[in-house]
C-alpha cells in the first residue's frame, strides 16, 4: 500500500480540484492519502483568529467565506442533488464546531496556543470531508478517518509538535487495520495530531507533509508520494536559471538540506519519521502525473560532479552577537540560544568565531530577536547587529566534503562574476556547503555556480 500526500497547492480552484479527483479515481484504490486544507483556507483560518478576537460581528464573514469556498467547489463536482445537500448538512456540521471556537475565542478574549491549533487545523478536516463525499458519488468505496480519532500520538507542542510513531503504529493496527482493503481509498487528513492529554496539536505550517511521512512509517507503506502542482526537486531554482534540471534521485540527507533552505518542496522534517523504515518518498508532479518525479531513497547514487543542487533562501537575515572570548567563555552560546528559544525564535543555523556569533534567522524574527536578546539582564555581549540585506545560497550533494576541489570551483565561479562572500559554513553537513552574499548578487552568483556544475551544452550558431 502506497501513502499519498496530496497539497493545498493543487486543490485550487473547482476544475483543478476536478482533475485531483479523476487522477484519485484512476490511481489510488486500495491507498491512503494524506489531505492538506483546500488552497489559502488555512491562511483565511488563522487570520479569522484576529478578526474574530476583535469584534464578534466579524465572525459570519469569516464562516461565510470558509463554508462558501467549499459549497463551491461541492456544487460542481456533487452533481447528484439530494447527495449535494447531504453534503451541505455534513458540511454545516463541521462549520458548526468551528464557529463555535471562534466565539469562544472572542469570549475568552485570547487566541491561546491551544485554540490556535484547534481552529488552524479545519481546513484539513472540511478538505479530507469533501474529497471524501466527491469520490463517494462515484460510486468509489471511500471513507475518512480523523487523526484525532485513529491515535496519531504527538508530544503536545502546539504548533510544531513531533509525533510518537510508536504509539501511533500501535493505534493505527487496531483502528485502520480492519477497514483497509484493496478498493478502499481512506482519507486522512494532514497537518495535526492529539496528545496524550487529548488535545489537537499541529506540526506547523505545512506540516501535512510530515504527517503523511507519520502515516506511511506507522501503516508500513510501500512508498510515500507527494503530490504537488510543481516539478520536483530541481538543480536550481528555474526563475533564476531557465535550465535547472529535475533530480531524478536524492538522498534523505540531500532532501532535507535542500528542503531546508531551498525550494519549499517538502517540510524539511517530513524525513525524520521515514528514515527509520527507509522508505522512499517520490514527488509527482499532478500536471505530469506519468513523469517520473523526485525519488527521495536512503541511498542514493552520487552524481559525476557529486552537486545536485544550487538552492538559495532570501528569506533569512543575520543577528550578530559580538562579544569577546566565544571560545574560551563558558555559557555564552547558551544563554543567548536560551534567550532566543524562550522567545519563540528559531535559529536556522549558526556560524561563530572567537568575537562573534552569528546567528541565520527568518527575516520575521531578526528584529523580536534582537529585543530579546537587549531584554538579557546580564548581556553576555558587546552589540548587537542585524543584517537582512543577505541572501544565502547553498550547493547540495552527498560526499560534497569528502571530494577534493568542490568548495574551491563553486567560490572561482562566484568571484568570477565579482560577487562577494560574506560567511561561509562548510563542513558540519556532510551534503551541503552554504554561504552568504548581499541580495543583488544572488542570481549572478547561482547562474555562475550552477554552470559550473550542470554545463549545459550551448546552442551552436547556424
Ligand atoms: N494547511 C497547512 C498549512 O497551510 C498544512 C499544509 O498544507 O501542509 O500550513
Ligand atoms: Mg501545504
Amino acid at each position: 500500500m502506497k501513502v499519498i500526500k496530496i497539497g493545498g497547492g493543487c486543490l485550487a480552484g473547482r476544475k483543478v480540484i476536478g482533475h485531483i479527483i479523476n487522477l484519485i479515481e484512476e490511481r489510488c484504490r486500495g491507498q491512503i492519502i494524506v489531505v492538506s486544507a483546500l488552497k489559502d483556507v488555512t491562511n483565511l483560518l488563522i487570520g479569522g483568529m484576529a478578526s474574530a478576537l476583535e469584534a464578534e460581528e466579524n465572525i459570519p464573514n469569516i464562516i461565510n467565506r470558509i463554508k462558501t469556498r467549499h459549497m463551491n467547489v461541492g456544487r460542481f463536482l456533487i452533481p447528484d442533488q439530494s447527495a449535494l445537500k447531504d453534503y451541505y448538512k455534513d458540511l454545516n456540521k463541521t462549520i458548526l464546531k468551528l464557529e463555535r471556537l471562534y466565539y469562544g475565542l472572542n469570549f475568552t478574549r485570547e487566541i491561546t496556543p491551544r485554540m490556535h491549533d484547534m481552529i488552524s487545523c479545519f481546513g484539513e478536516r472540511l478538505s479530507a470531508q469533501l474529497l471524501t463525499t466527491v469520490l463517494r458519488n462515484r460510486n468509489v468505496q471511500t471513507a475518512y478517518r480523523m487523526p484525532h480519532k485513529i491515535g496519531l500520538v504527538t508530544d503536545g507542542k502546539f504548533g510544531d509538535a513531533t509525533a510518537n510513531l510508536e504509539k501511533t503504529e500501535r493505534n493505527f493496527q487496531e483502528h485502520l487495520k480492519p477497514i483497509l482493503n484493496k478498493k478502499m481509498i481512506l482519507f486522512i487528513p494532514g497537518f495535526f495530531g492529539i496528545s496524550e492529554e487529548g488535545d489537537i496539536t499541529t506540526f506547523g505550517r505545512g506540516g501535512s507533509d510530515y504527517s503523511a511521512a507519520v502515516v506511511a512509517t506507522a501503516v508500513n507503506a510501500e512508498r510515500l508520494e507527494i503530490w504537488k502542482d510543481t516539478e520536483g526537486f530541481m538543480s536550481a531554482d528555474p526563475r533564476c536559471v531557465p535550465e535547472a534540471q529535475l533530480i531524478p534521485v536524492l538522498s534523505y540527507e540531500e532532501a532535507a538540506e535542500l528542503a531546508y533552505f531551498g525550494a519549499k518542496i517538502l517540510h524539511p522534517r517530513s524525513v525524520e519519521p521515514i528514515r527509520a523504515k527507509k522508505l522512499d518518498i517520490v514527488i509527482k508532479n499532478t500536471l505530469n502525473p506519468d513523469a517520473g518525479g523526485s525519488r527521495i531513497t536512503a541511498v542514493s547514487p552520487r552524481s559525476e560532479n557529486i552537486i545536485k543542487s544550487v538552492a538559495h533562501d532570501t528569506d533569512i537575515g543575520i543577528l550578530k552577537v559580538y562579544g569577546s572570548g566565544v571560545g574560551a567563555r563558558p555559557g555564552i552560546f547558551a544563554t543567548v540560544a536560551g534567550q532566543l528559544s524562550e522567545s519563540g525564535i528559531n535559529i536556522k543555523s549558526v556560524v561563530t568565531s572567537q568575537t562573534c556569533i552569528s546567528l541565520l534567522l527568518t527575516q520575521k524574527d531578526l528584529e523580536p530577536g534582537r529585543l530579546a536578546l537587549n531584554k538579557l539582564k546580564s548581556k553576555p555581549f558587546r552589540k548587537i547587529e542585524v543584517n537582512n540585506d543577505i541572501a544565502l545560497i547553498s550547493i547540495v550533494g552527498d560526499g560534497l566534503i569528502h571530494r577534493e576541489g568542490i568548495a574551491s570551483r563553486c567560490f572561482s565561479a562566484v568571484a568570477a562574476c565579482h560577487v562577494n562572500v560574506e560567511m561561509i559554513s562548510f563542513g558540519p553537513s556532510p551534503a551541503a556547503l552554504y554561504f552568504i552574499t548581499q541580495k543583488k548578487d544572488l542570481t549572478s552568483a547561482v547562474v555562475a555556480i550552477h554552470s559550473t556544475f550542470f554545463a549545459t551544452p550551448r546552442c551552436e550558431p547556424l
